[in-house]
This record gives C-alpha cells, structure tokens and sequence, in this order.
C-alpha cells in the first residue's frame, strides 16, 4: 500500500466486497487502498454512518453548451451534478449550438468546458444525415460514442437519420469499437390529433405511443445484427419492447439499454393537465408502465438509469400557458437522479449495491471508463459520494443549482441527501457549500490506459 495522503472513514462503505466498515486511503487523486486500520498520522474525514461509495456517472446529459448556454451550460450543469453526488457526465452532442457532429464543433465544446468543469466531464458525438465521413476524426478527437434519432430531435441543427444512413454509420462504429446511442421513437401511423386540447396530457401521451418506441427498437436490432455495431437504446418509456430487447439479447447482439429517473417516478395518471415540466419524449407513461421498467432494472433487461438532464430556458416551457404542445420536450433532474432512484428504488425493496450498480458501475462500463470510474477500489479514481440513505428532504427552488429552477421534482420529498462529493480525492461539495475552486477534468481518448 503506498502512503496515503488522507482518509475517509465511515460504518457503510461499498467496497467491491460489499458494505463494511472501512478507510479509503486516497493519495494523488487515486484510491490509495480500502482497510480497516489506517496507517497511524494522516488526516480522516469521519462519515459516521452515512454512505460512502463510488461517484455516480450520468452519460446522458445535456449541457447545451456553447451556444445555448441560456439554457444550461457546463458551471452550472457541473455544480448541480456534484451537488447530486455526480462525479461523471457524459455530454450530449445537442442541443449546443455548435451541435457535435463536426470535429471543429468538438473543438468547440471542449473550449466550452475551460475552467467551468466541477466534475469530470466526457463527451458523445452525433450522427446526422451526412456526416459519416467526419465520424472517425471525432473518434480520434476523443468521443466515446454517437447518438442519434430517428425522429426530429426537436432542434432542427441536430436532423434525424434515416435507415439509409445508418447504413452508413453502423460499419463505420463497429470497426472502431464505438457504440451507437438511439433516440429510439420511429413516427409510424395516423398522426394524433389532440382531441383534448393542448394541456391534456392524455393528448400528449397519444400523441408518442408506445408503438413508436416498439418500432424503432425492431429496426435498430435488426440492424445491430447486420453491422455488429453496439446499439444502445437511450431513456427507455416503452415497457412493450422489454421482451423484444431481452430476446434480441439472448441471440447474441450487443444491445443495452437505459431508463431515467422521471419514468421509474412519475406516472401519467398522476400528472395534471397544463404542467409543461413533465414534458419530455418519449413521454412518462401509465403506473403499470412505471412497474415494468422497475421489473426489468431489477432483473437486468435494463442495464442503468442516467438523468437524461435537458433543460431549457423558462420561457420555452410555456408554463402559464400550461401549452404541452409548444413547450420544450425535456426534463430537468440532473441534481436529484440519486435521491429520486434511492426513493422508488426502496419501496421496492432495492439495496445500495444495486444502485450504485445502477448509477455507477455499469454507466461507467458503458462510457468505457470502467478502468478508473465507478468502483471504490485500488488504483481507481477517489471519486467518492458520502451521503445519507435515510433523512429525507423536500426540493425547495434555493436548493437547485441547475441553471434554471424548473423541474417535476421542485416541492416533492425525496429519501435520501448528499453530504459530500469527491472528486479525484477533491472535496467539491460539502453539506450544500461548493469548494474554491472546480476540480473537473474533460475526458477524452479511448478511456484505456
Ligand atoms: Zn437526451
């Protein structure tokens, strides 16, 4: 064991053996070994009973910056994440303006991040009709995969594809290793009329059924059988295609798929009519939707739960109109991703292994960063959350630290509240305080050592 510089000691820390009581001994930013009994003479910070376990990694976040910054930008986006006990994001390549399809627009994001990062931060591409040719630069450059849709991505910069020209993305990624990220909605029948008027969100909900995820879930296994590319299915609504994703799985494809806070939380009959905030694609639907995609984490046909953070400016909700139909389709959640999973996650009789699992682990595994995120072991990154799985808070607006205040989970009680954040062994949050100084760094390269 090599000297440490500091410790951090509590009764509950998860270890790759399970929770115990221990030290993590963390030296250069490095976690320096897990023991119980320190070396005699370096400080401890002493987390008595609360949780000490690994940072969370949300790769699905979207930053907006540069270029829509209003919206939400790296400070911010960064603080709010620490805040949340995040000690990983991984961007996405909209709605920024440049969008990240280009390698001078990942030049661009990258000078976007200077001085602003409060945790590491690493970075998605985008595929888009025509850009195929462009697409290895951005892998040379760092990106650790692309997303992509295949139905208007709500900002026209970021254009669908269309089969034709994943045709000629999917080789291109399977070659290099790279996963390929669906927005997986696939416009098919009648289009919906909104018989109810824009506030109904029963309008809403029919306006992106369920079929539409079941559709594009077809195609992209289909064609992650013929390329061999990795496909991964991003904020998973529609429980109907957890039969085809475990089936298509059991032949051997790569396929893995993620869910959000906001559907394993909410429920459509729950939310009132005229409430943008719940506003996002595909959309949060019924109870008995909500209870299938708790099934399928539980068994593992749902391989993690990131924030899908997507914010906008207050005016682009349409709050006092109430207008489902006008308003931004995103949800702001970044901060409260690990208060809002632990609270369902424990009605339902899940442990701390499986969350950190959940919003930990497998992300990190995802993101290829899985040789230094995502476990408190030797050698890994001293990213490290402390926080308290049994006291309880209700979001009041001066708590939130995203850029703008609007989010479903402002005035909802949620089980469990961060303490600390640790960030490679810096403390960049501490009982609601921001350190000096951010402590992030980008992320880029293939993550391997
Ligand atoms: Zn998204």
């Amino acid at each position: 064991m090599s000297k440490a510089q500091f410790g951090i000691m509590s009764r509950r820390v998860l270890t790759p053996e399970g929770i115990k009581q221990a030290i993590v001994l963390i030296e250069n930013g490095k976690i320096a070994g897990v023991t119980d009994s320190p070396p005699a003479g370096i400080p401890i910070d002493d987390a008595g009973d609360n949780v000490v376990m690994p940072g969370l990694v949300d790769c699905h976040v979207h930053v907006n910056e540069p270029g829509r910054t209003e919206w939400e930008g790296f400070e911010t986006a960064t603080r709010a994440a620490a805040a949340g006990g995040i000690t990983t994001i991984v961007d996405m390549p909209l709605n920024s303006d440049p969008v990240t399809t280009t390698l001078p627009a990942l030049e661009a994001k990258f000078e976007g991040t200077e001085n602003k990062l409060w945790v590491d931060t690493a970075f998605w591409g985008g595929v888009v009709p025509g850009n195929a040719g462009l697409l290895e630069s951005m892998i040379d450059a760092g990106v650790r995969g692309f997303k992509c849709f295949l139905i208007h991505s709500g900002i026209n910069d970021f254009p669908n594809v269309t089969e034709a020209d994943l045709r000629l993305a999917m080789p291109i990624l399977a070659q290099r290793g790279v996963p390929l990220l669906v927005h997986a909605e696939l416009e098919c029948g009648e289009p919906c009329e909104w018989e109810n008027g824009a506030r109904s969100y029963k309008s809403f909900l029919k306006s992106r059924p369920r079929r539409w995820e079941n559709e594009a879930i077809k195609l992209m296994i289909d064609l992650a059988r013929e390329y061999r590319t990795a496909v991964h299915i991003v904020h998973l609504s529609s429980s109907d295609a957890i039969p085809l994703i475990a089936g298509a799985r059991r032949t051997g494809i790569s396929l893995s798929v993620e869910t959000c806070p906001h559907y394993l939380t909410f429920a459509a009959e729950e939310i009132a009519d005229g409430d943008p905030r719940f506003k996002c694609a595909p959309p949060i639907r019924e109870r008995e939707n909500r209870e299938k995609l708790w099934s399928a984490l539980q068994e593992g046909t749902i391989d993690f739960v990131v924030s899908d953070h997507s914010p906008c400016t207050p005016e682009l909700k349409f709050l006092s109109e109430g207008d489902l139909k006008r308003a931004w389709g995103g949800i702001s959640s970044l901060q409260f991703g690990l208060s809002s999973v632990w609270t369902e996650a424990c009605k339902r009789g899940a442990s701390i292994e499986d969350l950190s699992a959940w919003m930990a682990r497998k992300p990190a595994a995802f993101a290829k960063l899985d040789d230094r995120k995502g476990r408190l072991a030797l050698g890994y990154d001293a990213d490290i959350v402390v926080w308290s799985p049994e006291q309880k808070q209700t979001i009041e607006r001066s708590m939130i630290h995203h850029r703008h205040k609007i989010t479903p989970y402002d005035g909802r009680e949620l089980l469990g509240v961060v303490k600390q954040t640790y960030v490679r062994g810096n403390k960049v949050f501490d009982s609601g305080k921001f350190a000096m100084e951010p402590a992030g760094q980008r992320i880029v390269g293939t993550g391997r050592r």
